[in-house]
C-alpha cells in the first residue's frame, strides 16, 4: 500500500518557536513516555492525534479526514468511505 505517511522518505523539517511552558511539557512527556527525545514526543503525539481525526483511505492509503462519527472523506482520490458494521468500506 502507498503511504505517504513513510517515516524517512521526503522527511520535511518543521522549526516551531516553543514557549519555556512548551518546553517543560515537552521534556516531562519525553521523560515520562521514555522517549529518545522531545522530537519523537511530537512524533508520537501527533500520530496519536491523527488517529481521532482521520482514517486510513482503503483505496489510496493517504488519509481520510471524518466527516461524521460513520463517515470519511479522502482528499486525495476524492472517496467517501462509510463504517459499516465496524468496517470501513467504500461508498457505491
Ligand atoms: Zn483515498
Amino acid at each position: 500500500m502507498d503511504r505517504r505517511a513513510g517515516e524517512d522518505r521526503g522527511a520535511t523539517e518543521i522549526t516551531v518557536p516553543l514557549t519555556v511552558e512548551e518546553r517543560e511539557m515537552l521534556r516531562l512527556l519525553c521523560q515520562e513516555l521514555d522517549l529518545g527525545g522531545e522530537e519523537e514526543v511530537l512524533r508520537l503525539l501527533v500520530r496519536q492525534a491523527v488517529q481521532r481525526v482521520a482514517i486510513t483511505c482503503p483505496t489510496c492509503g493517504h488519509f481520510a479526514r471524518l466527516t461524521a462519527e460513520d463517515e470519511a472523506n479522502c482528499e486525495a482520490c476524492l472517496s467517501v468511505i462509510k463504517l459499516v458494521e465496524g468496517l470501513w468500506r467504500l461508498e457505491c
